[in-house]
Protein backbone atom coordinates (compact mmCIF):
# COMPACT_ATOMS: atom_id res chain seq x y z
CA UNK A 1 0.00 0.00 0.00
CA UNK A 2 1.04 3.41 0.35
CA UNK A 3 2.05 3.52 3.10
CA UNK A 4 5.01 0.75 2.62
CA UNK A 5 5.77 2.58 -0.29
CA UNK A 6 6.74 5.80 2.05
CA UNK A 7 8.08 3.92 4.48
CA UNK A 8 10.13 2.44 2.08
CA UNK A 9 11.84 5.66 0.55
CA UNK A 10 12.39 6.71 4.15
CA UNK A 11 14.13 3.51 4.66
CA UNK A 12 16.05 3.90 1.17
CA UNK A 13 17.22 7.80 2.14
CA UNK A 14 18.53 6.51 5.72
CA UNK A 15 19.98 3.28 4.29
CA UNK A 16 22.40 6.35 2.46
CA UNK A 17 23.70 7.86 5.75
CA UNK A 18 25.98 6.43 7.82
CA UNK A 19 25.87 8.16 11.16
CA UNK A 20 22.88 9.65 12.52
CA UNK A 21 23.51 12.21 15.87
CA UNK A 22 20.59 13.88 17.46
CA UNK A 23 21.63 16.86 19.56
CA UNK A 24 19.46 17.06 22.83
CA UNK A 25 19.55 19.40 25.83
CA UNK A 26 16.90 19.07 28.70
CA UNK A 27 15.92 22.67 28.82
CA UNK A 28 17.12 25.69 26.52
CA UNK A 29 20.06 27.85 26.66
CA UNK A 30 22.79 25.58 27.16
CA UNK A 31 23.86 25.74 23.70
CA UNK A 32 22.36 22.58 22.10
CA UNK A 33 21.88 24.89 19.00
CA UNK A 34 25.91 25.99 19.26
CA UNK A 35 27.07 22.58 19.57
CA UNK A 36 24.97 20.97 16.92
CA UNK A 37 26.18 23.73 14.15
CA UNK A 38 29.72 23.66 15.28
CA UNK A 39 30.00 20.23 15.44
CA UNK A 40 28.10 19.46 11.95
CA UNK A 41 30.99 22.09 10.61
CA UNK A 42 33.85 20.52 12.67
CA UNK A 43 32.77 17.26 11.00
CA UNK A 44 32.74 18.69 7.50
CA UNK A 45 36.22 20.55 8.36
CA UNK A 46 37.52 17.25 8.70
CA UNK A 47 36.23 15.93 5.37
CA UNK A 48 33.52 14.24 6.19
CA UNK A 49 30.09 15.17 4.24
CA UNK A 50 27.73 16.22 6.58
CA UNK A 51 23.97 17.37 6.79
CA UNK A 52 22.87 19.40 9.18
CA UNK A 53 19.09 19.22 9.72
CA UNK A 54 17.10 21.91 12.26
CA UNK A 55 13.95 20.56 13.44
CA UNK A 56 12.60 23.58 15.88
CA UNK A 57 9.68 24.59 14.82
CA UNK A 58 8.88 27.05 17.23
CA UNK A 59 12.92 28.77 17.47
CA UNK A 60 14.87 27.44 14.63
CA UNK A 61 18.25 29.32 15.70
CA UNK A 62 20.31 27.54 13.01
CA UNK A 63 19.53 29.69 9.65
CA UNK A 64 20.63 32.47 11.99
CA UNK A 65 23.48 30.87 13.27
CA UNK A 66 24.95 30.34 9.78
CA UNK A 67 23.64 33.81 8.29
CA UNK A 68 20.90 31.63 6.67
CA UNK A 69 18.14 33.80 7.22
CA UNK A 70 16.71 34.85 4.12
CA UNK A 71 17.54 31.53 2.36
CA UNK A 72 14.44 29.29 0.59
CA UNK A 73 15.81 25.96 -0.29
CA UNK A 74 15.48 25.09 -4.19
CA UNK A 75 11.97 22.62 -5.15
CA UNK A 76 12.46 20.61 -7.74
CA UNK A 77 9.41 18.73 -7.84
CA UNK A 78 9.06 15.86 -5.39
CA UNK A 79 12.53 16.97 -3.93
CA UNK A 80 14.09 19.99 -1.36
CA UNK A 81 17.55 20.49 -2.03
CA UNK A 82 19.47 21.44 1.04
CA UNK A 83 21.05 24.49 1.09
CA UNK A 84 24.95 23.70 0.89
CA UNK A 85 26.41 26.06 3.10
CA UNK A 86 30.30 24.63 2.95
CA UNK A 87 32.64 22.33 0.82
CA UNK A 88 30.83 19.20 2.84
CA UNK A 89 27.94 21.00 4.39
CA UNK A 90 24.25 20.62 3.71
CA UNK A 91 21.85 22.44 5.71
CA UNK A 92 18.02 22.39 6.44
CA UNK A 93 15.87 24.00 8.60
CA UNK A 94 11.87 24.31 9.38
CA UNK A 95 13.02 28.11 9.65
CA UNK A 96 13.23 27.98 5.97
CA UNK A 97 10.05 26.72 5.07
CA UNK A 98 8.40 28.80 8.00
CA UNK A 99 6.58 32.26 5.88
CA UNK A 100 7.23 34.74 8.77
CA UNK A 101 10.08 34.67 11.15
CA UNK A 102 7.94 36.71 13.70
CA UNK A 103 4.82 34.34 13.06
CA UNK A 104 4.12 31.88 16.21
CA UNK A 105 3.48 28.61 14.63
CA UNK A 106 0.97 26.49 16.22
CA UNK A 107 0.89 23.23 14.69
CA UNK A 108 -0.01 19.43 16.56
CA UNK A 109 2.42 16.49 16.95
CA UNK A 110 1.04 14.67 14.36
CA UNK A 111 1.52 17.20 11.37
CA UNK A 112 4.97 17.76 13.00
CA UNK A 113 5.85 14.64 12.68
CA UNK A 114 4.66 14.39 8.66
CA UNK A 115 7.47 17.48 8.40
CA UNK A 116 9.88 15.77 10.11
CA UNK A 117 9.65 13.11 8.01
CA UNK A 118 9.18 15.01 4.80
CA UNK A 119 12.26 16.28 5.83
CA UNK A 120 14.14 13.25 6.13
CA UNK A 121 12.95 11.99 3.28
CA UNK A 122 11.94 14.42 0.33
CA UNK A 123 15.31 16.34 0.95
CA UNK A 124 17.90 15.16 -1.52
CA UNK A 125 20.40 14.55 1.41
CA UNK A 126 22.30 12.21 -0.94
CA UNK A 127 25.38 9.87 0.24
CA UNK A 128 26.29 11.48 3.77
CA UNK A 129 28.69 10.07 6.32
CA UNK A 130 27.09 12.27 9.12
CA UNK A 131 23.45 13.58 9.98
CA UNK A 132 23.20 15.68 12.66
CA UNK A 133 19.93 16.72 14.22
CA UNK A 134 19.25 20.07 16.41
CA UNK A 135 16.29 19.38 18.12
CA UNK A 136 14.33 21.68 20.52
CA UNK A 137 14.99 21.85 24.12
CA UNK A 138 13.45 18.65 26.44
CA UNK A 139 11.57 15.49 25.51
CA UNK A 140 8.91 16.36 23.36
CA UNK A 141 7.46 15.78 19.63
CA UNK A 142 10.29 16.92 18.09
CA UNK A 143 12.81 14.47 19.64
CA UNK A 144 10.20 12.05 20.29
CA UNK A 145 9.61 11.87 16.31
CA UNK A 146 13.03 13.02 15.19
CA UNK A 147 14.35 9.25 17.08
CA UNK A 148 11.44 7.26 15.80
CA UNK A 149 11.91 8.33 12.31
CA UNK A 150 15.29 7.59 12.47
CA UNK A 151 15.16 4.82 14.80
CA UNK A 152 17.54 3.21 16.91
CA UNK A 153 20.62 3.35 15.46
CA UNK A 154 20.53 7.15 16.17
CA UNK A 155 22.71 8.07 19.19
CA UNK A 156 22.20 10.89 21.30
CA UNK A 157 24.23 13.72 22.18
CA UNK A 158 23.23 15.50 25.20
CA UNK A 159 24.82 19.22 26.05
CA UNK A 160 24.11 20.33 29.39
CA UNK A 161 25.64 23.22 31.37
CA UNK A 162 27.70 22.08 35.00
CA UNK A 163 25.42 23.97 37.23
CA UNK A 164 24.16 20.86 39.73
CA UNK A 165 20.30 22.27 38.45
CA UNK A 166 20.59 20.89 35.59
CA UNK A 167 21.05 17.41 36.38
CA UNK A 168 17.54 16.80 36.55
CA UNK A 169 17.24 18.03 33.31
CA UNK A 170 20.15 15.43 31.62
CA UNK A 171 18.59 12.35 33.80
CA UNK A 172 15.20 13.14 31.90
CA UNK A 173 16.95 13.52 28.20
CA UNK A 174 18.89 9.97 29.21
CA UNK A 175 15.42 8.15 29.80
CA UNK A 176 14.05 9.15 27.05
CA UNK A 177 16.40 7.88 24.98
CA UNK A 178 16.45 4.68 27.31
CA UNK A 179 12.59 4.15 26.59
CA UNK A 180 12.98 4.46 23.03
CA UNK A 181 15.68 2.10 22.71
CA UNK A 182 18.08 4.20 21.11
CA UNK A 183 21.98 4.80 22.76
CA UNK A 184 23.26 8.15 24.44
CA UNK A 185 26.27 8.95 22.76
CA UNK A 186 27.88 10.82 24.94
CA UNK A 187 27.18 14.21 27.36
CA UNK A 188 29.08 17.06 26.45
CA UNK A 189 29.41 20.21 29.14
CA UNK A 190 28.97 23.35 27.75
CA UNK A 191 30.32 26.81 29.29
CA UNK A 192 32.40 25.15 31.40
CA UNK A 193 34.38 27.71 33.02
CA UNK A 194 36.11 30.99 31.83
CA UNK A 195 39.71 31.52 30.95
CA UNK A 196 40.79 34.80 32.25
CA UNK A 197 41.84 36.40 29.35
CA UNK A 198 44.17 38.72 31.71
CA UNK A 199 45.62 36.16 33.96
CA UNK A 200 45.00 33.57 32.33
CA UNK A 201 43.35 31.37 34.80
CA UNK A 202 40.46 29.09 34.47
CA UNK A 203 37.21 30.61 36.76
CA UNK A 204 34.42 28.14 36.74
CA UNK A 205 31.57 30.64 36.54
CA UNK A 206 28.77 27.74 37.33
CA UNK A 207 29.92 25.42 39.50
CA UNK A 208 32.01 22.07 37.88
CA UNK A 209 31.56 18.61 36.47
CA UNK A 210 28.40 18.24 36.65
CA UNK A 211 27.84 16.66 33.21
CA UNK A 212 30.50 14.47 33.84
CA UNK A 213 29.36 13.37 37.36
CA UNK A 214 26.34 12.92 35.55
CA UNK A 215 27.18 11.09 32.87
CA UNK A 216 29.13 8.49 35.24
CA UNK A 217 26.01 8.11 37.37
CA UNK A 218 24.13 7.12 33.79
CA UNK A 219 26.65 5.38 32.64
CA UNK A 220 26.99 7.02 29.39
CA UNK A 221 30.35 8.84 28.18
CA UNK A 222 31.26 12.52 28.95
CA UNK A 223 32.25 13.89 25.72
CA UNK A 224 34.56 16.48 27.25
CA UNK A 225 33.96 20.36 28.48
CA UNK A 226 33.52 23.29 26.06
CA UNK A 227 34.43 26.47 28.27
CA UNK A 228 32.81 29.74 27.84
CA UNK A 229 34.20 31.67 24.94
CA UNK A 230 32.70 35.89 24.45
CA UNK A 231 33.85 34.39 20.68
CA UNK A 232 31.13 32.09 20.51
CA UNK A 233 28.54 34.55 21.13
CA UNK A 234 30.09 37.02 18.95
CA UNK A 235 30.01 34.37 16.14
CA UNK A 236 26.56 33.22 17.26
CA UNK A 237 25.35 37.04 16.60
CA UNK A 238 26.71 38.08 13.36
CA UNK A 239 26.11 34.52 11.70
CA UNK A 240 30.11 32.97 11.25
CA UNK A 241 31.05 29.78 12.57
CA UNK A 242 33.27 29.58 15.99
CA UNK A 243 34.66 26.29 14.40
CA UNK A 244 36.15 27.70 11.29
CA UNK A 245 37.36 31.21 12.47
CA UNK A 246 38.53 30.25 15.72
CA UNK A 247 40.04 26.70 15.08
CA UNK A 248 42.92 27.07 17.34
CA UNK A 249 41.10 27.62 20.68
CA UNK A 250 40.42 25.43 23.60
CA UNK A 251 36.73 25.69 22.46
CA UNK A 252 36.57 24.57 18.84
CA UNK A 253 39.24 22.01 20.09
CA UNK A 254 36.77 20.45 22.69
CA UNK A 255 33.93 20.91 19.88
CA UNK A 256 36.18 18.87 17.79
CA UNK A 257 36.95 15.91 20.21
CA UNK A 258 32.73 15.39 21.01
CA UNK A 259 32.66 12.99 17.63
CA UNK A 260 35.58 11.70 16.09
CA UNK A 261 35.51 10.70 12.43
CA UNK A 262 35.32 6.91 11.69
P1 LIG B 1 20.17 26.44 23.08
O1 LIG B 1 20.16 25.88 21.69
O2 LIG B 1 20.52 25.42 24.11
O3 LIG B 1 18.93 27.20 23.44
P2 LIG B 1 22.11 28.35 22.04
O4 LIG B 1 22.98 27.47 21.24
O5 LIG B 1 21.12 29.20 21.33
O6 LIG B 1 21.36 27.50 23.18
O7 LIG B 1 23.07 29.24 22.96
C1 LIG B 1 22.56 30.18 23.88
C2 LIG B 1 23.52 31.35 23.99
O8 LIG B 1 24.73 30.93 24.62
C3 LIG B 1 23.95 31.91 22.65
O9 LIG B 1 24.05 33.31 22.77
C4 LIG B 1 25.32 31.29 22.41
O10 LIG B 1 26.15 32.10 21.60
C5 LIG B 1 25.86 31.20 23.81
N1 LIG B 1 26.85 30.13 24.00
C6 LIG B 1 26.69 28.80 23.74
N2 LIG B 1 27.80 28.11 24.08
C7 LIG B 1 28.70 29.02 24.56
C8 LIG B 1 30.05 28.94 25.09
N3 LIG B 1 30.70 27.80 25.20
N4 LIG B 1 30.64 30.12 25.47
C9 LIG B 1 29.98 31.29 25.38
N5 LIG B 1 28.72 31.41 24.91
C10 LIG B 1 28.08 30.30 24.52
Amino acid sequence: GKNEQEDQKLQNCLSRIKNKFVVLSGKGGVGKSTVAVNLAASLAMAGQKVGLLDVDVHGPSVPRLLSLGQSKPHLDNQCIEPIQWDKNLWVMSLGFMLPNANEAVIWRGPVKMGLIKQFLEDVAWGDLDYLIVDCPPGTGDEPLSTLQLLGQDAEAVIVTTPQGVAVDDVRRSVTFCQQLGNPVFGIVENMSGFVCPSCKETVDIFTSGGGEELASEMHARFLGRIPLDPEIVRAGDEGYVFVKTHHESPAAQAVGSIVKPM
